[in-house]
């Protein structure tokens, strides 16, 4: 023991310098040294991937016409343009939220949104909402999943920067294969992380402040289903990693430090739009 405390005490300097230099080197390395994300303008790129295999799975997600529904497509391309004209959207020049779809399924109450702002809403969610804010705060927090680049950033952690980059390279070039086809499926069933969720609820907060809807929109959805009991089978955009109850309070938070205003809109051409949806064949 006196024999390893007199070496140290001989070459201490030259230990703790070591050290000194060693261990911030290692863990700069190991831990906060990563490649940096891909460039956002791929991210169209590999959203334009899931909008194909979304559209070929017709049995799925049925798209609701277009050209038979102009109306509900006004409608929600409109609501779309009112939350972007929050100054704190970045990519709303380059992604696509303005190509909003809605998928024909009344037994499913979600919304999604691939890389690049392609952004789906299911008809079940809009005749489940009582408010038109409501829905304007699910699409805030899908806006919020694309600008904060949540997929990308998984994407990435998961198959590393070269692999994404390949999957863009031969994907444009119509080329398949096992990874591409695997990045495909994993970004169309990709989960978020209970952080990504509550940032994402909180920016729809921010972005609903500069609009005319209820800033608390986001919040209107976790409160109807709470109140009926029914927040136990929450979709994806929910999902159940922080709990509804949870979420409200941070969405109330989050309303007080930014002291915006949660009045809600007129439902009549709301009540008008759900009206105008089709019921399904019974
Ligand atoms: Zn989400």
């Amino acid at each position: 023991m006196r024999f390893i405390r007199k070496i140290f005490n001989k070459f201490r300097r030259v230990i703790l310098t070591l050290l000194g230099i060693g261990l911030p080197l290692f863990i700069y390395l190991g831990y906060i040294r990563q490649d940096p994300l891909f460039e956002p303008k791929y991210d169209i790129q590999i959203g334009r991937e899931s909008v194909i295999s979304i559209q070929n799975d017709s049995l799925e997600n049925p798209l609701l016409p277009e050209r038979e529904y102009p109306k509900a497509y006004a409608y929600i391309r409109e609501m779309v343009s009112e939350i972007t004209k929050s100054e704190s959207i970045e990519y709303d020049n380059l992604y696509k939220y303005d190509s909003i779809r809605i998928i024909q399924r009344d037994d499913i109450l979600n919304a999604f949104c691939t890389p690049g702002g392609y952004i789906y809403v299911y008809t079940g969610l809009i005749k489940y909402l009582d408010h038109p804010d409501h829905l304007a705060g699910v699409i805030g927090h899908e806006i919020a999943h694309a600008e904060l680049r949540h997929s990308a950033i998984r994407l990435q952690k998961e198959f590393g920067r070269d692999k994404i980059l390949d999957f863009i390279l031969f994907s444009s070039a119509g080329v398949g294969g096992y990874i591409q086809a695997r990045i495909l499926s994993q970004m169309l069933t990709l989960e978020y992380s209970r952080d990504q969720e509550t940032e994402a609820d909180e920016l729809s907060v921010v972005y609903l402040s500069d609009s005319r809807f209820a800033c608390d929109g986001v919040g209107g959805f976790f409160r109807k289903l709470v109140e009926r009991g029914e927040d136990d089978a929450i979709p994806e955009f929910l999902s159940d990693h922080p709990d509804s109850k949870k979420r409200i309070s941070n969405i109330d938070a989050k309303v007080a430090s930014l002291r915006c205003n949660c009045d809600l809109s007129s439902t009549e051409t709301w009540e008008a739009l759900k009206k105008s949806l089709p019921t399904p064949p019974q």
